[in-house]
């Protein structure tokens, strides 16, 4: 039979534009159809945007610090309106290039929400087209629990277009959404407090990382309340939003931002057309090589719920681009020592194992730990620390993971990542020369075991 396309992609995000251009470029006649906006979540509500307000957060830190070097300044005044207008440019610039990128490569873009109606077949805005092959590339959605008063609180989504800065804010919930906002909104001036349902945030994060964030955040003044969630929001006279909490005490703030985790975006997607099925945690059930229950319906990124980080969702667009239409270079997506970064402030970088997770898969396990307080805060009054940390396999000297808490640690992480890849040693570590001075030399002159 011949199909109008080889491949038909649903979601212009992430993994499906990585998957849509590669398969364009092998060959294929591709199209994509996005209903919102084009380069997804990390484009528009996600990692590009959060990372800008990360920026403007910062600025504070360096303005504390300036004093030390001898800059004199006249006191500060922030404009939200300005940040959230300049980032929405840049934002629209990446839109355009995301239309070109496609384009470019001889991808027929569709506007409009896409809608399966069979194994072969996708319905965008009552026109229906046939393909080979279908990917389901549509991501997720922040996911609120459903309280009273819900409809009074905001996510990511909207918090990157309020109209003002709140004066003051609750961030909900204890993931990478909730520390980085937090850190945005209290950076930028509003008095923010940081509800988490458990006993310390972050959960799967190494236990040395959370315990040190912890102290850092609270040396800056974010108010953490652990082991408290929200029972219902109300409404007062005033305009302010009242969040009464599950022990039955009464918060009264200006924003309650949620951030408890995120649901696949399933909506109206006709999936009961087709063979799909979903798994017990209701996101789209794959095998190794992304096939869905629907031998012909493929999908990738957030919607199947593995790693929900842009790089991974690239990765995996582009293992499915290879394996269809380029399969002598296909290889599959290393899921091992995945590094990633929370934009908190301070921010964190991890790879690999946390000491935990070591202790729990039976490793023999020497953690290497360092706290230090940063070169370029001598000058200043301000005590943070940075936290380094090691985890070695003490029977075959592998480095089983990385951790740090501190300035850039996004930045340097990334290296480590590829030590890790290569199966780096403590000695290789140990033998590799620092560069001097920075704080990621630490990395290769930890000599002591801590535990
Ligand atoms: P998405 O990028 O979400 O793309 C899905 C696309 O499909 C969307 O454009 C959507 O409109 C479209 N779509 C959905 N349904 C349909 C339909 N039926 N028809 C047509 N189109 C449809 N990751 C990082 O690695 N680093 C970060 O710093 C980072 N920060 C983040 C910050 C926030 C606030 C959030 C929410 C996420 C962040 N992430 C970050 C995660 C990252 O954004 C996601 O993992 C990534 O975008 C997933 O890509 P995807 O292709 O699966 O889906
Ligand atoms: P996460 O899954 O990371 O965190 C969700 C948080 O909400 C957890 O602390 C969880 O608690 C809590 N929670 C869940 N349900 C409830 C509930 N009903 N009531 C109260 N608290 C609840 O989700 P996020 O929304 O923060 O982010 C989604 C994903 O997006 C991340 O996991 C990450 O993959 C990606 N992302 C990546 C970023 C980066 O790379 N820098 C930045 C932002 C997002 P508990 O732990 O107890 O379950």
């Amino acid at each position: 039979m011949a199909y109008d396309f080889d491949l038909f992609v649903i979601g212009a995000g992430s993994g499906g534009v990585r998957a849509a251009r590669f398969a364009a470029g092998f060959g294929a006649k591709v199209a994509v159809a996005e209903s919102r906006y084009l380069g997804g979540t990390c484009v528009n509500v996600g990692c590009v945007p959060k990372k800008l307000l990360v920026y403007g957060a910062h600025v504070a830190d360096e303005l504390e610090q300036a004093a030390g070097f001898g800059w004199t300044l006249e006191e500060g005044h922030f404009d939200w309106g300005t940040l959230i207008a300049n980032k929405n440019r840049e934002i629209e610039r990446l839109n355009g290039i995301y239309r070109n990128l496609l384009v470019n490569s001889g991808v027929t873009l569709l506007q409009g929400h896409a809608r399966l109606t069979g194994a072969n077949e996708v319905e965008v805005d009552g026109q229906r087209y046939t393909a080979e092959h279908i990917l389901i590339a549509t991501g997720g959605w922040p996911q609120v629990p459903d309280i009273p008063g819900k409809e009074l609180a905001i996510t990511s989504n909207e918090a990157f277009y309020l109209k003002d800065l709140p004066r003051r804010v609750l961030v909900v919930g204890g993931g990478y959404i909730a520390v980085e906002f937090a850190g945005i909104f209290q950076g930028l001036g509003a008095a923010t407090t940081l509800l988490y349902r458990g006993d310390l945030f972050l959960r799967g994060f190494d236990g040395s990382v959370r315990t040190h964030l912890k102290e850092e955040l609270e040396k800056r003044g974010l108010d953490l309340q652990f082991n408290a969630d929200i029972q219902r929001i109300d409404k007062l006279e005033d305009g302010s939003l009242k969040a009464t909490l599950k022990d039955g005490r009464e918060l009264v703030t200006d924003c309650v931002f949620y951030a408890t985790g995120r649901r696949p975006m399933l909506d109206n997607l006709g999936l009961e057309n087709t063979g799909v099925e979903l798994d017990a945690r209701g996101y789209i059930r794959v095998d190794q090589q992304y096939q869905t229950t629907a031998p012909s319906i493929l999908a990738i990124g957030d919607v199947i719920g593995r790693v929900q980080l842009t790089p991974v969702a690239l990765a995996e667009g582009m293992a499915v681009a290879r394996r269809l239409f380029k399969p002598e270079q296909y290889r599959p997506v290393d899921y091992q020592n995945i590094p990633t970064a929370v934009f908190s402030q301070p921010p964190i970088g991890t790879v690999g194992l946390t000491e935990e997770q070591a202790l729990e898969a039976g490793h023999k396990v020497q953690v290497f730990e360092s706290r230090f307080r940063a070169m370029k805060l001598t000058l200043t009054d301000i005590q943070e620390k940075t936290l380094m940390k090691l985890v070695v396999d003490a029977e075959t000297d592998k480095v089983l993971g990385c951790h740090m808490v501190g300035p850039d640690a996004g930045e340097i992480i990334q290296g480590l990542g590829i030590a890790l890849k290569a199966g780096a040693t403590k000695q290789q570590f140990d033998e590799t020369i620092g560069v001097h001075p920075t704080a990621a030399e630490e990395f290769v002159t930890m000599r002591t075991v801590t535990r």
